[in-house]
């Protein structure tokens, strides 16, 4: 195959790729660990992960093995038959949620259509809101996904502008504000769905005792508790899931991204036995939900997380991390968040844009990724070492000096 230069691969994706994304202008060809390559050798310190989904770092050994193994021997079957894989997968996934039982969907959106459409679902079966008439509550700047339906909650005009008409059923309400919930709630309201920690709306952490208020709301109502963990499960915020920090059990939790652990997409739903048995042969599925190839790049990929201890690594150093960005004393950030290796800087109005920011970071060879016009995510493979760290510090430092 011929060798293309970075250049050239940029010009080819402009003309070819449609354009729903505005990348960095940088290409990686290549990744171990923290580390990405472009073509031409320059070597990055990837601090956005793939959003997450590369917690466990680029191309783990153990998770590659496992995929490289399992393709081999079996990568489909559909769930018209049994496999071996997925039921490993399902007991594994439900003895770390704590839940007894698991959905396996692809994509973070499918997963979150899931748990729609189990809220819903044991709404009218289990509850038993009027036909047609269930209500979810979701928060204002709200990050689900990118389907039709999901959108159409969305309150970023980017994010659904012109794909209406939308699905009626649910309730926007201001995020990190109990009140408002409880006012929301009505007999036909289902659930709640939450992000614990809102990634995409640029790590904005909730008040503590404002998930427990939720569960409150939900226990008082006869409501389901979902927690969107896509972005702040699997170790990312210091722990298993970022729920528990606060120690508040939902009832569905959405998991995707680093389930598959930069290697395949997988993700599911996990939920007790009596809220997952509305779901019957035929109600739901996916015709690549469960595969052996996916399943045993997921049990890999858990294996990873508890066998490195990630939780620990994430909670330490992320510490760490915020602390340096604050003794920074930069004048040109606002404020500096996030929980574990989850972190935000918000830059001050008249710093100027966060592409001027993430561009120069990648100059120095750090990647990040800015969200929305004055946010910068930095959100590294959790497997990051402290000498690492320090040395994106550093870069940082200069950067915002
Ligand atoms: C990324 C993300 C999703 C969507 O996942 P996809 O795999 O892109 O469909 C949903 N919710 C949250 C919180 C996310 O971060």
């Amino acid at each position: 195959m011929d060798k293309y230069s970075s250049k050239e691969l940029m010009e080819i994706e402009h003309k070819y790729g449609a354009h729903n994304y505005h990348p960095l202008e940088v290409v990686i060809s290549r990744a171990k660990g923290v580390w990405v390559w472009d073509p031409e050798g320059k070597r990055y310190l990837d601090c956005l992960a793939a959003y997450s989904a590369v917690n466990q770092g680029h191309c783990h050994p153990k998770i590659i093995k496992a995929l490289k193994d399992q393709a081999d021997i079996l990568t489909l079957t559909s769930r018209a038959f049994y496999n071996d894989k997925w039921p490993i997968f399902a007991e594994k996934l439900a003895k770390l949620t704590g839940k007894d039982m698991i959905l396996p969907m692809n994509t973070g959106a499918e997963a979150v259509e899931t748990a729609i459409k189990v809220m819903r679902k044991w709404g009218y079966e289990k509850k038993g809101v009027r036909k047609n008439k269930a209500e979810i509550i979701v928060m204002e700047n709200n990050f689900h996904g990118r389907t039709s339906t999901i959108v159409g909650f969305s309150t970023d005009p980017v994010a659904n502008t012109n794909y209406g008409p939308f699905a009626p059923g649910f309730k926007i309400v201001p995020f990190n504000n109990v009140k408002a919930v409880e006012k929301a709630v009505c007999p036909d309201t289902v659930g709640i769905m939450v992000e614990p920690i809102q990634g995409e709306a640029g790590v904005v952490v909730p008040d503590d005792g404002y998930l427990r208020g939720l569960r409150e709301i939900c226990d008082k109502n006869n409501m389901l508790l979902t927690f969107d963990e896509i972005q702040t499960g699997l170790c990312r915020t210091g722990k298993l899931f970022a729920f528990m920090h606060e120690g508040v059990e939902p009832d569905v939790i959405i998991m995707g991204k680093a389930l598959g652990g930069g290697v395949f997409p997988v993700s599911g739903i996990a939920a007790n036995r009596d809220i997952m048995d509305v779901f019957t042969p035929g109600t739901h599925g996916s015709t690549f939900g469960g595969n052996p190839l996916a399943c045993a790049c997921a049990i890999a990929a858990l294996d990873v997380l508890i066998d490195e201890n990630l939780a620990y690594n994430a909670e330490t150093l992320g510490a760490y991390f915020r602390k340096q960005l604050i003794d920074m004393n930069s004048e040109k950030i606002e404020i500096i968040r996030g929980k574990g290796l989850l972190n935000a800087v918000v830059l001050k109005k008249e710093a100027g844009k966060a592409r001027k920011y993430t561009t120069a970071l990648k100059e120095k060879g750090i990647l990040a990724k800015e969200t929305h016009d004055w946010i910068i995510r930095f959100a590294p493979p959790l497997v990051i070492k402290r000498e690492e760290l320090d040395w994106a510090i550093e870069r940082i430092r200069e950067v915002f000096a």
